[in-house]
């Protein structure tokens, strides 16, 4: 049975990559008619030990239809270079309807982890640090949920964007990281700061974000939980602390993490991409995980926030950004020579 299994698997697996050498070596020419790119299809297989007839069935599916637009566009999925990397294996889509929470240190009602299931989150960037972070995720073809702060985001918008763009969630972790349970915090402030970090990472990476929270210090309250079930904004506790920000070092991360791990078997694990030390300690962390048969899951977001626009215009107010010319072009900016 499970031999039958894997050969299966083995089946499709090399007609991926089949498939993928074919797409691969012919969308540079997609401007070619379809009856040649049908006939062009069949040169990259002699290297192949696969038959034929698995891509053929790829072929034909564009085969029937009018003249393909350039088919270029379609990403292809990046081939993970590492093939003992730790990966992703499996991307979960959550809906934020009402705002359900994860992380059992606080959140209890979605246990949907399975034994030796991680998801990696990294708080309080985007950071000169954050970079770092990044390459050791990449190198280990794998992804993680980030809650930027919104003041970082405008220091640093271009290294939140290689977050985004790398295929990371990116969630927020308020404007200011002000402390939403804190005696002085009025309601107004509470939802601002929610509301405002949200636009401020959206303003960094060009799209909206995922409706994933996480309170700084984990404060919560009811009156702020309510306002996000509103939102539909999920909010992330933790189930394994690295407790990165008051580490000696780099192994005092991994250990906190792998120790607490191999305890409870799964989680939800809190790291902060600010920490010089978490960087560091990334690369060997990722290779501990994947050694103890730990395994990634990606969380994502089946919609993504439409953040308000009366705090996008308020970000915008703050960081003194004129939108609108108040003189003509032509008053402002004169040719002197061509
Ligand atoms: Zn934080």
């Amino acid at each position: 049975m499970r031999n039958a299994l894997g050969l299966m698997l083995a089946t499709v697996v090399s007609a991926a990559v089949i498939a993928g050498v074919w797409f691969w070596t012919s969308s540079p020419r997609a401007d070619a008619a379809p009856q040649t790119v049908a006939a062009r299809k069949a040169e990259p297989l002699p290297a192949a030990t696969k038959p034929k007839d698995d891509v053929e069935v790829t072929a034909s599916l564009t085969k029937p239809a009018p003249p393909p637009a350039p088919a270029a566009p379609v990403a292809a999925k990046p081939v993970c270079a590492n093939p003992d990397a730790l990966g992703v294996s499996r991307t979960v889509i959550i809906d934020t309807t009402g705002g359900p929470g994860f992380g059992f240190l606080q959140y209890k009602q979605f246990d949907f982890l399975t034994e030796k299931e991680v998801v990696l989150t990294f708080d309080d960037g985007p950071w000169p640090t954050t970079p770092a972070v990044l390459k050791a995720l990449a190198d280990e073809c794998t992804k993680a949920v980030f809650f930027p702060v919104g003041k970082h985001t405008t220091y640093h918008p271009e290294i939140l964007r290689q977050v985004y763009v790398a295929g990371h969630t990116v969630g927020s972790h308020t404007w200011s990281h002000a402390h939403l349970d804190s005696k002085k915090m009025t309601e107004a402030q509470a939802k601002e700061e929610i509301e405002k970090g949200f636009s401020a990472v959206k303003m960094a990476i060009g799209a909206a974000p995922a409706p994933f929270f996480r309170f700084p210090g984990l404060g919560h309250t009811q009156p702020t939980l309510a306002y996000l079930g509103t939102r539909n904004i999920s909010m992330f506790s933790v189930d394994v602390d690295s407790n990165d920000f008051k580490s000696s070092g780099p192994d005092q991360v991994i250990q906190n993490v792998m120790t607490k791990l191999d305890k409870q078997g799964k989680g939800v694990i809190l790291m902060h991409d600010l920490q010089k030390h978490t960087a560091t300690a990334l690369p060997t962390l990722l290779r501990r995980l994947k050694a103890g048969g730990y395994k990634v899951v990606l969380m994502k977001a089946k919609v993504q926030l439409e953040t308000l626009a009366e705090y996008d215009a308020m970000l915008v107010k703050d960081l003194k950004v004129p939108t609108v010319a108040s003189r003509p072009i032509a008053s402002v900016v004169q040719t002197a020579q061509e």
